[in-house]
């Protein structure tokens, strides 16, 4: 995967996106990032948890039925549009907790 972006928070240069970094925290989260090659400014891309993580492999076996021609592909399109909204709702969640600062649960 490459996607061209730009550091919109630091240097403000054009640079191709080819890899996530991965760092662990607390409480099983790890935090999927990026950083600028010119400032080595960090993107964070996602943090994800064990729950999110759970619901990161069902996507992807709900993905793997779109290759087989028998299954259901309007099911299996419903069940990942489902999927999506729940782990979006949760990594938004994550990431305000995470980002927030001690503001409790
Ligand atoms: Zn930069």
């Amino acid at each position: 995967m490459s996607l061209k972006t730009h550091c919109d928070a630091g240097c403000q240069k054009a640079f191709t996106l080819d890899h996530f970094q991965q760092e662990k925290l607390n409480d099983g989260i790890e935090k999927t990032f990026y950083c600028c090659p010119h400032c080595g400014q960090q993107y964070v891309a996602f943090y994800a948890d064990e729950e999110i993580r759970k619901l990161q492999a069902r996507i992807r076996r709900v993905q793997k039925r779109f290759a087989d021609p028998a299954d259901k592909h309007e099911d299996a399109a419903r069940k990942e549009a489902e999927l999506q909204a729940l782990i979006k709702e949760k990594m938004d969640a994550l990431r305000a907790r995470v980002e927030g600062g001690g503001g409790g649960e």
